[in-house]
């Protein structure tokens, strides 16, 4: 930041929300509450949830061509009637904060610099704070997102990993994260990972976000687990707010290459 303030440059991000989705909304506040506490500049661009596509096209085509805007982030999940692809591939690759884009994913997957997805990026930066060294480890991603699961798995292979990837179809998961010297979970149902899905001395790392009556928990039976583990991540806290101050730092490294 200091770098840029020196050359008079303010990193700018966008955040497009296209309808009405109460947890896209808090998702977004938090964001531009972020920016606002570290200097970000934020521009705020909430659409209603009928939004044609050619609107919202053209809406990242001005965002795209707009010199203070450097990091351009379209809340997800949009309404259905919007085509996520064509939304993911339009904004510019430079631009593209979140780490969806297809170069950005291409670039990841070839081991070259890019926008990384930030929960996976997160989950990395997180091991890499306390001092957990995926090499030679073996590592269970739970789940295979494009968001989160796959570029998760990537991640730790590139750091050395021998990576499973399990889902909805993998047999008997409870025997597979067993296996897990660093476990990570993003599934999207509540406490679903109890202590049968974990050995004494792993690594857990809990992604899922559920938002529930007793309030938000994640796809970790924390309590049941923790007694296990080495180290567990905790829900609330954990990866989301190391997922925001990755979102946060790419924009800053995207105004930095955008103005160099
Ligand atoms: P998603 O797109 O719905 O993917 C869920 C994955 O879990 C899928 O690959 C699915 O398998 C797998 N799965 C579902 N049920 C399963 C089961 N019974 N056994 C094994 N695997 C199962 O979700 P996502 O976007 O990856 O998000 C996952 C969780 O992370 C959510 O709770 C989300 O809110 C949270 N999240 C948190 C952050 C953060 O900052 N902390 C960021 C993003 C997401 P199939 O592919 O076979 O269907």
């Amino acid at each position: 930041m200091a770098r840029l303030a020196a050359r008079g440059v303010t990193p700018g991000l966008a955040v497009v929300l296209v309808g009405d989705d109460p947890g896209s909304q808090t998702y977004v506040n938090m964001k531009e509450r972020d920016c606002a506490r570290l200097g970000i500049r934020s521009f705020d661009r909430r659409l209603p949830a009928d939004t044609p596509q050619t609107e919202l096209d053209g809406l990242i085509d001005t965002l795209n061509a707009d010199l203070d805007v450097h990091g351009i982030l379209v809340q997800q999940p949009f309404p259905k009637h919007l085509d996520v692809e064509e939304v993911v591939a339009r904004v510019s690759a430079v631009k593209d904060v979140d780490g969806f884009h297809p170069e950005n994913l291409g670039r990841l997957m070839r081991g070259l610099p890019g926008h990384r997805a930030c929960p996976p990026w997160g989950v990395m930066r997180l091991l890499d704070e306390y001092g957990v060294d995926p090499r030679g480890k073996h590592a269970v991603v739970v789940g295979r997102s494009l968001l989160v699961g796959k570029p998760m798995g990537l991640m730790l292979l590139e750091r050395d990993a021998t990576v499973t990837t399990c889902h909805s179809k993998t047999p008997d998961l409870a025997a597979t994260c067993r296996e897990a010297d660093i476990l990570v979970v993003a599934i999207g149902r509540p406490k679903m990972i109890g202590a049968e899905h974990v050995r004494d001395g792993a690594v857990v790392i809990d992604v899922g976000i559920n938002r529930t009556d007793a309030g938000m928990v994640g796809d970790v039976d924390y309590d049941a687990v923790a007694e296990r583990c080495e180290a567990i991540t905790p829900v609330p806290g954990g990866v989301g707010p190391m997922t925001r101050a990755i979102l946060m730092s790419n924009t800053i490294a995207a105004a930095e290459e955008q103005t160099r």
